[in-house]
C-alpha cells in the first residue's frame, strides 16, 4: 500500500464531507491557466510572487507548465492568524530582495474571498512601480456581497462561499496535502482546537 492511500483512507478522508474540485479537474485547469498566462506574456520575463502558504501546491504545478523566464519570490499575507476563523487585521510581508521596479509581476494566491488580501497586495506592489501587476488565483468564492472587490486576471474555479481545504488550503495548517479541494465535516470546522486557516 502506498503512503498516499494510507493517509487518504485512515487520516484524511474521514474528515471530508465532500469533494468540491477533484484532482483531475484541477490538473486540467492548471494546464489551461498556464496556456493563458503564457499567451499573455508571450515569452517575456516574469516575476512570480506567491502568497504563502496556501498557494504553494498550485504554484508548483503552475510554474512548471509556464514556458517563460521566471524569477520566483514568496510573500506572506496573513488574515486568519492562529486559531482565528474570522478574518483579522491583514499583515503583508514583501520579499526584501526582490526588485520589482519596471518588472512584470504575477501574484499567485490560493483563493479570493472578500478580495481584501489581493487588493492590499496589488496596492502595495504598485507603489514599487512595476511594469505591470497581474493576479492569478486558483479559486474565487461566489459572494453576493462582493461589490467593488478586485477581479483576478486569471482564475481557476469559482466555488460556493463555504470554507474549503486541500491542494494547499488549510484549516489550522492541516489538510494542505489533500489532493482534492474539499469541504470538511461541520464538527471538524467548528472544533475549538481546529479553527482558523493559517497564512
Ligand atoms: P480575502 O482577503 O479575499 O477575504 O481572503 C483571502 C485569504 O483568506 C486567502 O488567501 C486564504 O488564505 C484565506 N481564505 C479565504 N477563504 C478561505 C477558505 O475557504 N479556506 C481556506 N483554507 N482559506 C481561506
Ligand atoms: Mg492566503
Amino acid at each position: 500500500m502506498k503512503a498516499r492511500d494510507l493517509a487518504d483512507g485512515e487520516l484524511l478522508e474521514r474528515d471530508i464531507a465532500r469533494v468540491v474540485v477533484p484532482r483531475d479537474e484541477i490538473a486540467e485547469r492548471v494546464e489551461e491557466l498556464a496556456r493563458q498566462i503564457a499567451e499573455c506574456y508571450r515569452g517575456g520575463e516574469l516575476i512570480v510572487l506567491a502568497v504563502l502558504t496556501g498557494s504553494l501546491i498550485f504554484l508548483s504545478d503552475l510554474v512548471r507548465r509556464l514556458p517563460l523566464r521566471i524569477r520566483l519570490n514568496v510573500m506572506s499575507a496573513s488574515s486568519y492568524p492562529g486559531q482565528a476563523t474570522q478574518p483579522q487585521k491583514l499583515r503583508l510581508k514583501l520579499p526584501p530582495e526582490a526588485d520589482l521596479t519596471g518588472k512584470h509581476v504575477l501574484v499567485v494566491d490560493d483563493i479570493l474571498d472578500s478580495g481584501r488580501t489581493l487588493q492590499a497586495i496589488v496596492r502595495e506592489l504598485e507603489s514599487h512601480e512595476p511594469a505591470s501587476v497581474r493576479t492569478c488565483v486558483l479559486l474565487k468564492k461566489n459572494r453576493t456581497d462582493a461589490g467593488g472587490r478586485i477581479e483576478p486576471d486569471f482564475c481557476g474555479f469559482s466555488v460556493e462561499a463555504e470554507f474549503v481545504v486541500g491542494y494547499g488550503l488549510d484549516l489550522d495548517n492541516l489538510y494542505r496535502d489533500l489532493p482534492d479541494i474539499c469541504v470538511l465535516k461541520p464538527h471538524i470546522v467548528s472544533a475549538p482546537t481546529g479553527g482558523g486557516a493559517q497564512p
